[in-house]
């Protein structure tokens, strides 16, 4: 029966290969949502007879499109731009820009792929989708990136739109570069319209919505472990990244009574031993964000430890939260992990654990383990909040988002484990988020007939 189940999960991983070759990334984000959504469907003949895994493996469509724009020494440069739009069955296409050397198509379908399953989670109407380009912002001039960004969105204008592709930001794209997408949008179209989410509060942008992602994951961390009696109080956590997610689960994390051992970027990492402060986070903020720089720094301005060309992964802590980039941490690091007692990890970043690490999780006994598409569902929810506010013209208070935040973080924590629960009381997490997250875009692509 075991062997029926692997044979049928390798036929069709063998198919999603062919069909897509060399997107590693995505083969990897579709296995690990097929190895329990296959089995899911061996009772439900209806979705298999309907192909329901293979046709939300294929994007309804994919983009792509030159950009051009000239730098400041008056050079001309060329990028690739994209926007996948994975699956709007829901809602219309959703999810993140990236501005990334190495952003291509395939870790876009995979970041798209995933954006389905997560937003369906949120309980708000709204479809996948991603987009980027390998367009590197570090080290580029304020008027370079408003160039980036102005010649980016004049192609992909024609693309979106409030009711059909609603775009965020993602890694490179924060809140200079969403001003700069949607000021060019709006000049384009001659409308003022939530088509982009993230915006500044001026603008129509929502209370929260920069913090969403990081205090999300610290709110699904407190959900698993208030399950099971326990809470993040008085714990050690071990942070990655120190960008738009990262700082604010570091914020989130100290403000719960938790102690943020350490942050890093992709040069390495910073050592806490007494845990940051608040004011410590708010600095690295100001360092990342405004003055650009780099978390080597934070060590000398705070006398911390500094480990070069390093992650984290190797330092003792009890809560684990990767808030970088993908496959950030491997199967070793995941043994280390285990070997020193982690409780749980709530993962801020997209797949930031490659396959052979979910497994060594996944055996250890006593480990937490709550997937992207359920840990930093919590950003793209209040971007689905944002846009609410957007087409009722209103601007909701900051306590009240914060408090639908806390509800749907609650209510995604409690899809996983209704539909996770093992025997024993065991909650698979992963299995919970993949099979919540796939029936209702299931049932809405069944309902929909053949397309
Ligand atoms: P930012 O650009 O604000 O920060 C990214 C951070 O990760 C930086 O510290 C960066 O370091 C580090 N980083 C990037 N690439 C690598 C790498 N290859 N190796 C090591 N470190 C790296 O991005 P966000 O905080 O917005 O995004 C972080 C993650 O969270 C991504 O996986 C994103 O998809 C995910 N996410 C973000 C959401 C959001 O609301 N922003 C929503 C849901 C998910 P450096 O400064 O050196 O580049």
């Amino acid at each position: 029966m075991v062997i029926d189940k692997a044979d049928r999960l390798d036929k069709f991983m063998e198919g999603v290969i062919a069909r897509n070759p060399g997107e590693t990334e995505f083969h990897q984000a579709v296995q690990e949502v097929a190895t329990d959504i296959i089995p899911y469907m061996a009772d439900k003949p209806i979705y298999k007879d309907l192909r329901i895994l293979e046709r939300m493996t294929e994007p309804d469509r994919v983009i792509s499109f030159r950009v051009v724009w000239e730098d400041d020494k008056g050079d001309l440069r060329v990028n690739r731009g994209f926007r996948v739009q994975q699956n709007n069955a829901i809602g219309p296409y959703k999810g993140g820009i990236r501005f990334h050397p190495s952003v291509n198509q395939g870790m876009l379908k995979f970041l798209a792929f995933e954006q389905v399953f997560k937003n369906s989670l949120t309980g708000l109407p709204m479809g996948g989708g991603k987009g980027g380009a390998n367009f590197n912002p570090k080290g580029r001039s304020d008027r370079e990136v408003m160039r980036f960004c102005q010649a980016f969105m004049t192609e992909m204008f024609r693309h979106i739109g409030p009711e059909t592709d609603v775009p965020a930001g993602d890694i490179g794209v924060g809140s200079r570069e969403v001003g700069y997408l949607f000021g060019q949008y709006k000049r384009l179209v001659n409308r003022f319209e939530g088509v982009i989410t993230g915006k500044a509060l001026d603008f129509g942008g929502s209370y929260v919505r920069p913090q969403a992602t990081g205090y999300g994951a610290v709110y699904m961390m407190e959900e698993m472990l208030s399950h099971h009696g326990e809470h993040v109080e008085g714990r050690s956590c071990l942070v990655s990244g120190s960008g738009n997610v990262a700082s604010y689960c570091a914020e989130k994390l100290i403000d719960m009574g938790a102690k943020v051992l350490t942050l890093s970027d992709s040069s390495g990492f910073i050592h806490a031993k007494e845990g940051l402060t608040q004011d410590q986070v708010a600095w690295i903020k100001e360092l990342k964000t405004v003055r650009r720089g780099r978390i080597e720094e934070a060590a000398k301005e705070f006398g911390l430890k500094y480990y070069k060309g390093k992650n984290p992964w190797g330092i003792a802590g009890e809560l684990v939260f990767p808030c970088a980039t993908q496959n950030e941490i491997d199967g070793e690091d995941a043994a280390t992990l285990v070997k020193n007692g982690i409780r749980g990890i709530s993962e801020g970043a997209n797949m930031p654990t490659a396959l052979e690490a979910i497994k060594v999780f996944g055996l250890a006994k006593n480990v937490l383990h709550a997937p992207a598409k359920a840990a930093n569902a919590g950003g793209v929810a209040v971007s689905g909040l944002e846009m609410s506010q957007n087409s009722l013209h209103l601007q909701w208070p900051e306590a009240e988002v914060e408090a639908r935040l806390r509800g749907i973080m609650r209510l995604v924590h409690d899809q996983c484990v209704e539909y996770g629960i093992q025997k024993g009381g065991h909650v698979d997490y992963f299995k919970g988020a993949n099979i919540a997250g796939f029936t209702k875009v299931a049932n809405a692509m069944l309902a929909y007939g053949v397309m």
